[in-house]
């Protein structure tokens, strides 16, 4: 079997993986277009904090790793065709400018997306920037040291966008987060939640201008100096756009089916249009648990579990891809959060009746001092009105309890309710938590208020 892979970042690194696990023997030709095998965004921040120093170490694999497993690994070589009723892919070798046809049995596409260009005057202009993939990444560690930058602008409070004001704000910048919606973090935490983390950036220097849309960039000898939205100015000397993504399947236009978004089709089992060609990762939808429909939920966890599902299909063992809620987690400053699943704010573009509730107490029991490391946590519980079947979950404090969100994740897979959560056994132990976990104590206050 000849499996060629098309994308080295988390859906393409755990296709290979997944082929090599269960048949070692199969013949994986592996490609990137870029100049480096399997750069992963995810560690940026960590990168761009001075966390991780090295920006090569922030990958999965390396070329000779992956060679020394059997893979043929093809770095600057860009899949610019596919035919599949020949079985074949066109490829251009950007490093000798080579073009040659490969052939395969079977193809898996993880061509991800590329950063959302906004169509405004001025996007063209230096210094206006986006944070995905190893040459931003580079760029934008330079902009961290670089005393001409005071100020900076950042476009869309989503988690990419919150993850670059922190790197600026931290680098001394005066940052500012543009976002066309009413809160900051809006699509992942309610506005309990955002209220406390827009005071918490704000304290950290960061200002929110919200509910305003960018009408344009304005600059001087080419390079950006300001922002202008429907409602304020903003001068600037860097801008980090960080709206949203866009599906990079060009190539892919009349080739397998798309919806309207440019994402490709794919069905349970990850194949295509044509069945010998599967898809997976940003490029893609998932099926979203809370709903049962598909989503565009773009996570490096979505990608990995389709790269594994991917490799198991196209090697002959049926396996369906599993519903996901979307669960995610952050840092802001002091702050850890995690999410999955519906939030009252989202619920009703998901077309979904919710009934949520709140609870807030301290991590540990009250006899526990703070600097012993007891300190406040939020958490909201969402559940449907009719059989209180646990639809979502958000968590938030400066201690981290972002793990419990993985429990609700399971709660949701598993079609769990709020009478199943209300006396599941979670373990006490001051040093931890409480007798009585907060998901216990949020199941328990949404029980009473079902049989109110
Ligand atoms: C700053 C940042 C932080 C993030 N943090 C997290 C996080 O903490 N947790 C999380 O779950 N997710 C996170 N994500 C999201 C995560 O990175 C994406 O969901 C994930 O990278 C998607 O993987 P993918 O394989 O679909 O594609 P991509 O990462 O988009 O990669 C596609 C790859 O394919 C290559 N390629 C495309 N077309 C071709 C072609 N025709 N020929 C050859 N090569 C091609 C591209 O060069 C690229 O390397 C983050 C994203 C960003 C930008």
């Amino acid at each position: 079997m000849k499996v060629i892979v098309v994308g080295s970042s988390h859906g393409g690194y755990e296709t290979v993986r997944g082929i090599l696990a269960d048949q070692p023997d199969a013949e994986i030709q592996w490609y990137e277009k870029g100049d480096f095998l399997s750069f992963l965004s995810c560690g940026m921040q960590l990168y761009l904090e001075g966390v991780v120093k090295d920006v090569n170490n922030v990958r999965y694999a390396t070329p000779a790793d992956m060679s020394a497993k059997g893979v043929h690994v093809y770095v600057e070589q860009e899949i610019t065709k596919v035919d599949p009723t020949s079985h074949t892919v066109h490829v251009v070798n950007h490093g000798n400018n080579v073009e040659r046809d490969e052939t395969y049995d079977k193809l898996v596409l993880s061509v991800g997306a590329v950063p959302f260009e906004l169509p405004v005057p001025g996007h063209d202009l230096a210094n206006v920037y986006a944070m995905r993939g190893r040459d931003w990444a580079i760029k934008l560690k330079a902009k961290t040291v670089d005393p001409t930058v005071k100020n900076v602008v950042v476009i869309g409070s989503g988690y990419i966008g919150i993850e670059a004001a922190e790197v600026f704000a931290k680098a001394g910048k005066q940052v500012t987060i543009v976002d066309m919606l009413p809160r900051l973090l809006s699509l992942y935490l309610d506005d309990e939640f955002t209220t406390i983390l827009t005071k918490e950036l704000a304290s950290h220097g960061i200002q929110a201008a919200v509910g305003q849309g960018v009408k344009s960039f304005e600059g001087i000898d080419g390079q950006v100096t300001s922002v202008t939205t429907d409602k304020g100015h903003y001068p600037t000397d860097l801008v980090i756009s960080a709206a949203g993504i866009q599906a990079n399947t060009g190539m892919l236009k009349g080739v397998v089916d798309l919806d309207d978004h440019g994402l490709i089709k794919i069905n349970d089992y990850l194949q295509t249009s044509d069945p010998d060609i599967y898809a997976v990762g940003d490029a893609t939808l998932v099926p979203f648990a809370p709903t049962g429909k598909n989503n565009r939920i773009a996570l490096a966890t979505n990608a990995r579990r389709q790269g594994r599902v991917a490799a198991k299909n196209l090697l002959g063992t049926k396996l369906a891809m599993p519903a996901v809620s979307g669960s995610s987690a952050l840092s802001v400053f002091d702050y850890h959060f995690a999410s999955t699943g519906v939030k009252a704010g989202t619920a009703d573009k998901l077309g979904v009746d919710c009934e949520s509730v709140l609870v807030t107490d301290t991590v540990r029991p009250a006899f526990v001092p703070d600097d012993a490391g007891n300190d406040q946590v939020w958490f909201k519980l969402t559940y449907a009105p009719t059989d209180g079947r646990i639809l979502g979950a958000q968590i938030m404090s400066k201690v981290d309890v972002t793990a419990n969100i993985n429990t609700i994740s399971l709660a949701i897979q598993a079609k769990l309710t709020v009478y199943d959560l209300a006396y599941t056994d979670f373990f006490f132990q001051p040093g931890f938590d409480r007798p009585w976990n907060v998901m216990n104590v949020a199941a328990q206050k949404a029980i009473k208020a079902l049989e109110k």
